[in-house]
C-alpha cells in the first residue's frame, strides 16, 4: 500500500477515535489544536489524492452538500409510535395485558428516558453508515444521511461490527446549553429565538446546507437496534451498540418487576431537570426479544412498549399589562406581567413574549388567561391561550408606537423582528444600559459598581458614557445618596483595576451592535489591536471567518461616528488594554489536558464563566452534567443537592477552587 494512502488510513481511524472519544465519551484524550492539525493534515492530504475519497471520512463531518430536495425512502422496518400512558394504573394495567398475552406471571422491563428530539433511522452495512431517514409518517420518510454525518457523536464507521446489516434508530436533540447559545446569539442579532429545541433539532434536519448543520451543536442518541440480531435481550442490544461506538444513554436500567419501573419514574420526573437535555417521559419496554417479538405491534404501536408521560410543567394564569423594556441597542422587549402562578417549584410573576409578532400570534388580551411553561431557559414563556375562558371584556392590546423612555417614535427594520428606539445617543436607557453593559460581568466585570449606582451616577450628572467612569473621583462619589466611603473607594479601585482586562473582553463591553462575546473573540484575534478594527474597510470585516454583512455594516457604522471615535481615544487614554497581550497569545498550559470538570455554584476567586475559561485555557474540558466520565466536580457555594449526590454516588472527587488553583500553578 502506498505510503499515503496509509496515512490517510492511519489518520482517519485516529480521527475518528478522537471524535468518539469528544462527542460519545465525552473524554478527550487531545487538545482541540491537536485535533486539528490532524484534521488538517487529513484535509490536505485528502484533496492532493483525491482517489482516496471516502464519503465516511471524519473531514465529511464539515458538510457542505446542498439538498434541494430530500428523497422519500421506504423503510424496511416500519417506524411505529408509542402508546402513551399518564398513571400508574395505565402501567400497572399494561403489564396485566402483557402478562396475559405471554402467560407468564412476571417480565423483566428495561426502561429509559423519552428524548425529546426528532426520530431517526440509521442503515449500516459492512460497519459503515450507508443511510439516515426521517420518521416521516413512519412507513416512509426523508433520506437525510448528508446532514446526520455531520453530528459528531453519530459513527460513521464503527468499532465493532454488530450484525452485518442492521439499523439502528435514535432521537436526534439538541442539548440545552447548545440550545441557549443558539438562541443568545440570534438574541444579539436582533433574530426570533427558536421556541424549542425539539422543533430546532428537527427543522435543522431539513436544513439544505449540511454545512449549516454542522454548525448546530445537535447530538443523536440512540434506543433500538433494529435486524437480525444475535442477542436475547433489549439491554443485551443496547450495550453492543454502545461498545460499536455509539451514544446509548446511561439514564436507563434493567428493572425486574413493576416496582422498579416507579422507582425509575419518580427518580427521572424530579432528575430530569439536571439531564442537560430535554425529555418529557420514561419509555417503558419488554426486556426479552423473543417476548418482544411474540407480543408484536398493533396498528399503531408495539405492544412490547409504553411511554410514561411527565406532567408539563404548564399553569394557566391571568395576563395583567405588558411592559415594554429598552435594551442597551434601543430594542423593545414585552415583557407579560401575570397573576402570580406556581410552576415547577417556582413563582411566576412574568413571562416573556418576545416581539409584536407574538402577541399578534396568539392575539393576546389583556385579561386573557395565557399558559405558561417552562423550557430550558430561565424566564417562562407564554405558549397560548386559553379561548375558552376569554372573558367579555378583554382588551386588545396596542403595541406601543414610540420609546416609554424617551418617547421616540419607534422603528421596524426590514428583517428584525423588533421595534427600535433609533435615539441611541440621547435615550436615557440605551445609555444607562450601555455603561451596564460596559460594567457587566462578562464584560468589564468591575467590582464594587453595579446597575443601580450607575443608575445614580447617571442621575447626579457624573457620568454620561462609559469613559467618564475612568474620570470619577471618590470625592465626587461620597456625597451620593447610598454611598459609603468604603464603597466608593472599592468602586473606584474597580474601575482602575478594570483597566487590565483583555482586549475582547472590553471589545465586547463597548456594545457595538450585533458584537456578542464570540464575536468579539474572533474580531480581536484577527485584527489584533483597536486601531486595526476602527479602521477596516467592509471587504476587510467580512474577510474573517463568520463575519457577514450584518455585523460588519454594524461595525462601521460604530467606527465611522465621530462619538465612538472620541470614546475609544479617551479609554485609550486612560490605559485600557486595547490590544492582544503577548501572554494571551501564549499562557496556556496542557496541565488538565484530559481532564473532564463539570463546574456548579458561585466561587469567590472566578466568576463561573471565567472559572471555565481557566479550565480550557489549561487543556481541560467542562462539561454541563455529572456522568461517570467526569473526573472532577468544582464545587463553590450554593451548589444544588442534585449534583453532590450524583457525584457521590459516581464516586467522582468533589474539589474546591483553592484545590482546583493548586491543579495549575
Ligand atoms: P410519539 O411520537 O409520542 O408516538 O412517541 C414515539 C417516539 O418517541 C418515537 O418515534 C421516538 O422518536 C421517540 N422516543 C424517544 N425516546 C425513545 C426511547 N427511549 N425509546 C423509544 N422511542 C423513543
Ligand atoms: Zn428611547
Amino acid at each position: 500500500m502506498p505510503n499515503i494512502e496509509k496515512r490517510i488510513l492511519q489518520l482517519r481511524k485516529e480521527l475518528s477515535e478522537h471524535n468518539y472519544r469528544y462527542y460519545v465519551l465525552d473524554q478527550p484524550s487531545i487538545s482541540d489544536l491537536e485535533f486539528d492539525l490532524l484534521l488538517k493534515e487529513l484535509e490536505k492530504l485528502e484533496a492532493e489524492n483525491p482517489q482516496y475519497f471516502d464519503p465516511n471520512s471524519p473531514t465529511q463531518r464539515v458538510g457542505g452538500t446542498i439538498t434541494k430536495n430530500f428523497e422519500t425512502k421506504t423503510h424496511i422496518h416500519r417506524m411505529y409510535s408509542l402508546d402513551n400512558s399518564y398513571s400508574e394504573e395505565d402501567l400497572k394495567d399494561w403489564e396485566k395485558r402483557v402478562l396475559k398475552v405471554l402467560g407468564v406471571i412476571n417480565v423483566e422491563f428495561y426502561c429509559e428516558l423519552k428524548y425529546d428530539g426528532a426520530s431517526i433511522n440509521l442503515s449500516y452495512q459492512n460497519a459503515e453508515l450507508k443511510s439516515a431517514v426521517t420518521r416521516g409518517d413512519g412507513f416512509q420518510g426523508d433520506d437525510v444521511t448528508a446532514n446526520i454525518k455531520t453530528i459528531r457523536s453519530i459513527p460513521l464507521k464503527l468499532k465493532n461490527t454488530l450484525p452485518n446489516t442492521f439499523e439502528i434508530r435514535g432521537e436526534v436533540i439538541l442539548p440545552l446549553e447548545g440550545f441557549n447559545k443558539m438562541n443568545a446569539e440570534r438574541e444579539e442579532l436582533g433574530y426570533e429565538t427558536y421556541a424549542n429545541p425539539r422543533n430546532t433539532a428537527s427543522g435543522s434536519l431539513k436544513l439544505q446546507d449540511s454545512a449549516e448543520v454542522a454548525k448546530r451543536p445537535l447530538d443523536c442518541l440512540l434506543y433500538h437496534v433494529v435486524g437480525d440480531l444475535p442477542f436475547e435481550t433489549h439491554s443485551e442490544s443496547l450495550q453492543a451498540a454502545r461498545e460499536a461506538g455509539f451514544k446509548v444513554p446511561i439514564e436507563s436500567k434493567v428493572c425486574h418487576n413493576m416496582a422498579e419501573v416507579l422507582d425509575f419514574i419518580h427518580h427521572w420526573d424530579k432528575a430530569r431537570h439536571d439531564l442537560g437535555y430535554e425529555t418529557d417521559g420514561v419509555v417503558v419496554k419488554v426486556n426479552n426479544l423473543h417476548y418482544q417479538e411474540e407480543l408484536g405491534y398493533t396498528a399503531k404501536s408495539p405492544r412490547w412498549a409504553i411511554a410514561y408521560k411527565f406532567k408539563a410543567e404548564q399553569a394557566l394564569t391571568e395576563l395583567l399589562s405588558i411592559d415594554y423594556q429598552v435594551g442597551r441597542t434601543g430594542a423593545i422587549t414585552p415583557v407579560a406581567n401575570l397573576k402570580p402562578v406556581q410552576l415547577a417549584g417556582t413563582m411566576v410573576k412574568r413571562a416573556s413574549v418576545h416581539n409584536a409578532d407574538q402577541i399578534a400570534k396568539y392575539d393576546l388580551r389583556i385579561g386573557d388567561y395565557v399558559k405558561v411553561e417552562k423550557g430550558g431557559e430561565i424566564i417562562p414563556k407564554i405558549v397560548g391561550v386559553d379561548l375558552s375562558k376569554r372573558p367579555a371584556n378583554v382588551k386588545p392590546i396596542q403595541y406601543i408606537t414610540t420609546c416609554p423612555d424617551c418617547g421616540t417614535e419607534l422603528v421596524r427594520r426590514e428583517g428584525d423582528a423588533k421595534h427600535y428606539c433609533p435615539n441611541h445617543y440621547a435615550c436615557p436607557t440605551q445609555i444607562k444600559g450601555r455603561i451596564e453593559h460596559f460594567i457587566s460581568r462578562k464584560a468589564m466585570d468591575i467590582e464594587g459598581l453595579g446597575g443601580e449606582t450607575v443608575g445614580l451616577l447617571y442621575d447626579a450628572g457624573l457620568i454620561q458614557n462609559y469613559a467618564d467612569l475612568y474620570a470619577l473621583k471618590a470625592e465626587q462619589v461620597i456625597p451620593l445618596e447610598r454611598m459609603a466611603e468604603k464603597s466608593a473607594e472599592n468602586m473606584i479601585a474597580g474601575i482602575e483595576k478594570s483597566k487590565e482586562i483583555p482586549f475582547e473582553r472590553l471589545l465586547y463591553a463597548l456594545g457595538i451592535r450585533y458584537v456578542g462575546e464570540t464575536v468579539a473573540k474572533k474580531l480581536a484575534k484577527h485584527f489584533k489591536n483597536i486601531d486595526a478594527l476602527m479602521t477596516a474597510t467592509f471587504e476587510e470585516l467580512i474577510a474573517v471567518d463568520e463575519i457577514g454583512d450584518k455585523i460588519a455594516k454594524s461595525v462601521l457604522e460604530f467606527s465611522q461616528n465621530l462619538l465612538n471615535i472620541q470614546l475609544v481615544d479617551r479609554l485609550k487614554s486612560y490605559g485600557l488594554a486595547f490590544a492582544i497581550s503577548e501572554e494571551q497569545l501564549s499562557g496556556a498550559s496542557n496541565k488538565l489536558v484530559g481532564e473532564k470538570f463539570v463546574v456548579s455554584g458561585v466561587f469567590t476567586h472566578f466568576s463561573r464563566n471565567e472559572l471555565k475559561a481557566s479550565i480550557e485555557k489549561n487543556g481541560g474540558v467542562v462539561s454541563s452534567s455529572i456522568s461517570s466520565k467526569t473526573d472532577y466536580l468544582i464545587a463553590g457555594d450554593k451548589m444544588g443537592p442534585a449534583k453532590r449526590e450524583k457525584a457521590e454516588k459516581l464516586d467522582i472527587p468533589i474539589i474546591s477552587e483553592e484545590d482546583y488553583m493548586k491543579m495549575i500553578e
